[in-house]
């Protein structure tokens, strides 16, 4: 299906995380041939002299984008070292601690669910042989307890930090997504103003909240004068990015609380809770100002882009479209009126909507 599968976005941010754990390992790598040395284990120190290259290798494919030869080279020295590392020196040394990283990785990676669960049993069927031959064979070349202790503590904190950092990474990619999604789900694409559906939950939170707490809550219903012209004129490509125009100076010339979202065509709609009539009427001739104003031959128009506003006030008891339909009616005079212009709705549907300002 699809949808399951992981975005581009995420399965970049997935060779980067490989790229940053070769660092790690490159550095553990390193750590370990001193440790080994130290202990007076030559043949375990110059294994980590073989495995170091082998990580700066895995990181220069990964970065030219030779993702599969950086994921053989890696899973190579995980297996060779966590073999080695057990059969020489015990099963207690914790070697085997690296096998575990893989788990996670192998889902968050893979395209196939079942490829990944494939891959984890085979590693699983490893796992359990190698503990079993480390049970059964004595280690080959044995270090002190102490040192298999001190060793085992630092394979200990290898993996605390780097399941850490794998956590986190997912944890993040998990919430990136679900953004990105709850994003999606809420917005136009093409002016980043709030979608119609998003608009209408909005409308009925701030709705459900007059009633209850009295507060009171204005709408804006905002049409783009002679728009068919524009497209008439200078393109459908250029319609649109003057539509994103008008979405960035309504966002911009709208106050923090206020919400405003595309409510079809060339017709946007803006939700001012707190506002009575007289506030929103300012607030709406601001916005048709901002939008006037603007210097339009950027976009090689030669008239300004001007809104019509039709401005209501939600009424007790009222729904969300008898209050849509008022302003409505107040925008359409608007229009009548000669566009350019704030029409302020009156209270019931049977009052007729008043002309207030000309532009
Ligand atoms: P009025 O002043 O009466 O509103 O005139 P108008 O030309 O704006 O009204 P009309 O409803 O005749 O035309 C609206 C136009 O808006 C027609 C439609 O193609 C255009 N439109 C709607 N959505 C989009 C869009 O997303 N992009 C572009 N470029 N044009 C759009
Ligand atoms: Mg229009
Ligand atoms: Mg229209």
């Amino acid at each position: 299906m699809e949808g399951r599968r992981p975005t581009a976005d995420s399965r970049s941010q997935f060779w980067l995380m490989c790229m940053r754990c070769c660092v790690l390992a490159g550095c553990v790598d390193v750590a370990l041939f001193f440790i080994f040395h130290y202990l007076g284990s030559p043949i375990l120190a110059w294994i980590n002299v073989f495995s170091g290259p082998m990580y700066a290798i895995a990181w220069w494919a990964l970065k030219t984008r030779r993702n599969v030869l950086a994921l053989t080279l890696i899973w190579i020295e995980v297996l060779i070292h966590a073999t080695l590392g057990s059969l020489l020196i015990g099963w207690e040394a914790g070697f085997y601690y690296y096998l575990l990283m893989f788990i996670p990785a192998l889902f968050a990676g893979n395209r196939s669910y079942r490829r990944a669960a494939l891959t984890v049993v085979a590693l699983w069927l490893f796992y359990i042989g190698l503990a079993v031959a480390t049970h059964l064979v004595e280690p080959v070349q044995p270090i002190s307890e102490n040192a298999r202790l001190a060793l085992y503590l630092f394979n200990l904190t290898v993996l605390f930090g780097m399941s850490s950092y794998l956590s986190m990474y997912y944890m993040m990619t998990v919430r990136r997504a679900h953004r990105s999604l709850s994003r999606m789900a809420t917005t136009d694409p093409l002016t980043l103003l709030y979608n119609r559906g998003y608009m209408v939950e909005l409308a009925g939170r701030h709705i459900a909240e007059r009633e209850h707490a009295g507060r009171r809550l204005a709408f804006l219903l905002m049409d783009v004068d002679h728009f068919k012209q524009v497209n008439d004129l200078h393109g459908h490509d250029c319609g649109d990015r003057v539509l994103s125009q008008v979405g960035a100076l309504l966002r911009e010339a709208l106050r923090e609380g206020d919400s405003v979202g595309r409510w079809g065509g060339e017709e946007i709609l803006a939700l001012l809770p707190g506002a009575d009539t007289r506030q929103a009427t300012q607030v709406a001739e601001r916005v048709r100002q901002a939008v006037a104003g603007y210097d339009w031959s950027l976009y090689g128009l030669h008239a300004p882009v001007t809104l019509s506003i039709g401005v209501s006030e939600h009424q007790a008891g009222e729904m969300l479209s008898d209050s849509l339909n008022r302003a409505d009616a107040a925008l359409y005079a608007g229009k009548h009126g000669g566009r350019n212009r704030v029409e302020v709705a009156l209270e019931t549907e049977q009052q007729s909507a008043a002309g207030s300002q000309a532009g």
